[in-house]
């Protein structure tokens, strides 16, 4: 648990899973425009759909008795459709050539700095109204959403600033309270909180991570504190002060969530570390298995397990799956997960070294025996094979010849399998992707690791809590390796699924599904957040 102090801007307590919201990125718009008339042309049309999105907020205001409110977007309609403003952007447009979205910008800054220089508080808080119009203004030149479409059902805002109009557009049922880096208790959005009654907190020191997304907080603006991975004693007594009730009273599946059906055209399945986990609650709940991290049985055991032993658990969670797919990952030792039986010689760079497939190889006999009774449980379910830290195609010819020799020894003794078990590749290294149409080839589906992905691309170590602030799974360069892998895997007309963290980040599903995602494998805890984010998401 981690716990930050603020400021109250507005006084209430909450207790809900976290939505980190960045706002949307404006694409570079320094390119030269040849045909200036169109585009102011476009910039009128924006400003003119701008303008009716801003009465449509006013009248919503209206409606619910809020004049205040009413007023700040009458104010922002008002500097809209400000002759100078418009005047300036057009000017910028045909003399300089400049995009509109470029032009909307500059101006809008250009405005906003002369209201910050002004004395009254009030007049300062405009420079925000400001950057709120140019923020409406491009989304419409540029068509595009704000991200928290795919916010879950209930939570805490995290961000870093927020404005008005990205308030306004929050369906006002899910915010249950609002902590920012910046703000003000001038603000319009103070105003625009203090009429929704929603808990607002001003934490300058608050370091976002983007993976607190999910993670259930609790915040008392009364006590000006923010609570992130909030702990069961705090909870309980902030419930005590209040008398409320949270809407997830904790980050396990409950019941009517889990079996509300996953959205038409997507797979929720789960990522499983032991056999046990697969109560049939959870098994009601979700598609299938996407990656069972096998590794379980080996971790921090004296002894090597029996091809017995690891049957009879691949049996198990099979035979419970009644049919939906179980995807076994063959064992990812090595780096931080080490098997003591093993003896492996210590590492300089072990994240680096001997993991996943390439421990395999060292240790054959180990890959065979787990190779062994993960075909022999295939004929009691459906199971499909999928191969951790692949980096070239050989690795996975290799894989597969191994695969060979073991199905033919197992024919040899009239023991049954699934012959024609799917065979799957972990994309988790900049290599795989870079490869990834060579691999699709020779593989019946990927299955992303978004985790080991981010810190083989950004050079940072996942473990590393000091590292925390550079480990960004929403880099853009882990978004391109993202893309690339799921065009490779489209053209080949090969499954997709993402199975690392960043698959139970809600604010970045929507993304994610842009870019051909379908399929996502979560922990159990985020079935329910994902079914309502998928719910959300427009194919
Ligand atoms: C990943 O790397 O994203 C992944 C799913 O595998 P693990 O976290 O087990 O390394
Ligand atoms: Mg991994």
């Amino acid at each position: 648990m981690r716990v930050y102090s603020g400021k109250c801007l507005v006084e209430g307590a909450a207790i809900a899973p976290i939505f980190v919201y960045r706002p949307p990125q404006w694409e570079d718009c320094q390119t030269v425009v040849a045909d200036t008339q169109q585009e102011c042309e476009r910039y009128r049309s924006a400003s003119e759909k701008a303008a009716k999105a801003l009465q449509e907020r006013y009248t919503k205001a209206l409606q619910s008795n809020s004049e205040e409110q009413a007023a700040i977007f009458e104010a922002q309609q008002m500097m809209l459709e400000d002759e100078d403003f418009s005047e300036q952007i057009q000017t910028l447009i045909t003399e300089d050539h400049r995009s509109a979205v470029s032009a909307v910008m500059e101006t809008a800054e250009s405005f906003a700095q002369i209201f910050l220089q002004m004395d009254s508080d009030i007049m300062k808080s405009k420079a925000a109204d400001m950057r709120d119009i140019a923020s409406l203004v491009i989304r419409f030149l540029q068509d595009r959403q704000l991200i928290f479409d795919s916010m879950p059902a209930q939570c805490i805002v995290l961000a870093e600033r927020l404005l008005p109009g990205e308030l306004a557009e929050m369906d006002s049922r899910k915010v249950l309270g609002i902590v920012l880096k910046e703000s003000s208790a001038h603000s319009h959005l103070a105003v625009l909180a203090a009429g929704r009654k929603l808990p607002f907190l001003l934490c300058p020191d608050m370091d976002l991570q983007d993976y607190w997304t999910g993670q259930v907080a609790g915040m008392d603006s009364a006590q000006t504190k923010l609570w992130i991975d909030i702990s069961p004693e705090t909870a309980e007594s902030l419930r005590r002060n209040y008398q409320f009730t949270e809407p997830f009273a904790s980050t396990l599946p409950q019941k009517q969530d889990t079996q509300m059906a996953t959205a038409e055209g997507f797979k929720l399945c789960l990522n499983i570390g032991h056999p046990k986990e697969l109560t049939s609650e959870v098994i009601a709940a979700c598609d299938g298995v996407g990656v069972f991290r096998s590794e379980f049985q080996f971790i921090g055991k004296s002894q090597e397990p029996d091809e017995e032993s690891l049957f009879e658990d691949y049996r198990y969670a099979a035979e419970a799956l009644k049919g939906k797919t179980l995807v076994i990952r063959t064992i990812d030792i090595g780096a931080d997960k080490q098997a003591a039986f093993l003896h492996l010689p210590p590492e300089e760079n072990p994240a680096l070294g001997c993991r996943g497939i390439r421990l395999c190889f060292e240790k054959k006999d180990l890959f065979v025996k787990q190779l062994r009774a993960i075909l022999r449980a295939s004929a009691y379910g459906k199971i499909a094979l999928l191969l951790p830290m692949i980096c070239q195609v050989d690795e996975l010819l290799r894989s597969k010849a191994i695969l060979e020799e073991v199905k033919k020894s197992l024919r040899g003794e009239d023991i049954p399998f699934d012959e024609n078990i799917a065979l799957g590749v972990m994309i988790e290294t900049p290599a795989a992707v870079l490869i990834a149409d060579e691999l699709a080839r020779e593989a019946d589906f990927f299955s992303v690791g978004s985790n080991d992905l981010t810190q083989y691309c950004l050079a940072v170590d996942r473990d590393n809590r000091q590292m925390e602030s550079y480990y960004n799974a929403q880099h853009p360069a882990v978004m391109k390796l993202l893309k690339m892998t799921a065009q490779a895997a489209t053209d080949a007309g090969i499954g997709l699924c993402i199975c690392g963290e960043l698959a139970r980040v809600s604010s970045a599903t929507q993304i994610l599904v842009d870019m051909g995602y379908r399929q996502f494998s979560v922990s159990p805890a985020f079935i329910p957040l994902m079914k309502e984010t998928l719910a959300l998401c427009k194919r």
